[in-house]
């Protein structure tokens, strides 16, 4: 039974507080498509691969982490821009985004996923005085050796994550936030963390895990950030009777 999109956005912005984040990109439907919703096709980024294929799938609604209209980028809509809102226009889709908010859903977000998926127990946001902080801290259920949880890693996500620090080393604590979160590193080891993971680093990160003796791993910002969005359309599909497909582009960032 298709679902009239309005109330599908409404539904889905109460469900994870979007008004709640001032964030770097409107949170909710970004391009409105066709009046009645059937088929959702979710992915980590509108990129044109991902919106050519929800085009091929017939999709009424594309699902995304990363959407459009990023504060600080060029307005004009030419070039890769055209071509993308050009895909979803003709084919009357729309574009339904959730930035910081899909960060940060206690169950569907991103942050909560993927410490499920590595069983970290008792998630705690990392920053608790921040109400827009989505980054977490939990503990592992026993010590493990740091080689251990790069290698359960490598699993999920099936690519190599960089890891700094002695791989002998018993971890339990972790703090972690997915995506490019290699700034709160300072926030990791203020809240006495044995290991910060997130998706990407930067230069100074290394030299800070080594020197602030923490162990740090960038499992990748794509990699990090492929569960909240499909945990977000498996529950949409459920709580409405509509079909859902994660389609994943690849992409080694
Ligand atoms: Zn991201």
């Amino acid at each position: 039974m298709p679902v009239d999109l309005q109330q599908l956005v409404a539904y889905t912005d109460n469900l994870l507080q979007a008004e709640r984040f001032a964030d770097y990109c409107p949170n909710g439907l970004q391009v409105q498509g066709r009046s009645q919703v059937e088929r959702i096709v979710s992915g980590v980024t509108a990129c044109q691969p991902l919106l050519d294929a929800a085009a091929e799938l017939g999709a009424d609604l594309v699902l995304v982490h990363h959407g459009f209209f990023w504060r600080g980028e060029a307005q004009p809509v030419v070039g890769m821009k055209r071509r993308r809102l050009g895909r979803l226009l003709l084919h009357d889709i729309s574009l339904l985004a959730y930035h910081l908010p899909l960060d940060a859903h206690p169950e569907l977000g991103n942050n909560a996923q993927l410490g499920e998926l590595l069983g970290i127990l008792d998630q705690q946001p990392l920053d608790a005085g921040n109400p827009e902080g989505v980054g977490c801290i939990g503990s592992l259920p026993a010590p493990l050796p740091a080689a251990a949880l790069v290698a359960q890693l490598a699993t999920l996500t099936g690519r190599a994550p960089l890891h700094i620090g002695d791989s002998a080393a018993p971890v339990q604590r972790i703090a972690w936030c997915t995506g490019a979160a290699q700034s709160y590193i300072g926030a990791a080891v203020a809240a006495g963390a044995d290991l910060f993971l997130t998706g990407e680093v930067s230069e100074q990160t290394v030299h800070i895990a080594r020197e602030e003796g923490l162990q740090f791993i960038a499992a990748g910002h794509h990699a990090t950030e492929r569960y909240g969005v499909q945990a977000l359309g498996a529950h949409l599909a459920a709580r409405f009777g509509l079909e859902h497909r994660f389609v994943d582009i690849d992409n080694p960032a």
